[in-house]
């Protein structure tokens, strides 16, 4: 008897920051605050859309082409993002993957992400740049959760293959990485000190 687990979901995940300089990641951390000041429709946008957080999804997502904290950023994180189709064994023929969007979420407490995906993009991620001792984790979801129908449920200790969610911790200076059709949410932080991230969207051009 021969039993494969085929299809796997990979979720990626590496640390940006070496020999202990986190210079870029606090130059970052200041950028986000000047563009949460200054961007007063998004900061509408989120009184709105995005309770008790601000996103410059909405508004400002090209950060990575204005800013130049964001272009480093996209560079370090490119070289990860390749690592990553290699390892899914894409075949990128003459095209090649290009950092499309960026933007910066503010996740004060209360603040909530809910479940989403982000569609039309290869591989998407987030980086954090502040993430308080017990803030929110990033939940990952089973993407065939919506055809199990009439499925018992699996065993509270079943093996990791056959998990229907998945959490990760964040960390300040942690990058992660997963294709961009992969659903995924963040609860209500529950903490005083923000939780702020970088996410992006890669696609094949
Ligand atoms: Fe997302």
């Amino acid at each position: 008897m021969t039993i494969k687990p085929w299809f796997p979901t990979l979720i990626y995940e590496a640390r940006l920051e070496r020999g202990g300089d986190t210079s870029l990641r606090r130059a970052l951390l200041e950028d986000s605050y000047k563009v949460r000041a200054h961007d007063r429709a998004g900061r509408r946008w989120c009184e709105k859309n995005y309770p008790a957080g601000y996103t410059s999804y909405a508004s400002l997502s090209h950060l990575h082409r204005t800013f130049s904290t964001f272009m480093d950023l996209e560079k370090k994180i490119r070289p990860h993002v390749l690592r990553f189709a290699r390892r899914l064994d894409m075949n990128l023929g003459s095209g090649k993957l290009q950092m499309t969007d960026c933007w910066v979420s503010v996740m004060s407490r209360h603040a909530a992400h809910s479940l989403h995906l982000h569609p039309l993009s290869v591989v998407s991620g987030t980086f954090y740049l502040a993430a308080p001792r017990g803030c929110s984790r990033l939940r990952f979801e089973d993407p065939r959760l919506d055809k199990t129908m009439g499925a018992p449920p699996k065993k509270a200790d079943c093996r990791a293959e056959n998990r229907q969610q998945v959490f990760y911790d964040v960390e300040p200076g942690k990058l992660i990485l997963f294709e961009s059709w992969l659903r995924h949410e963040v609860a209500p932080n529950p903490t005083r000190g923000d939780r702020v991230s970088v996410s992006f969207n890669y696609d094949w051009v």
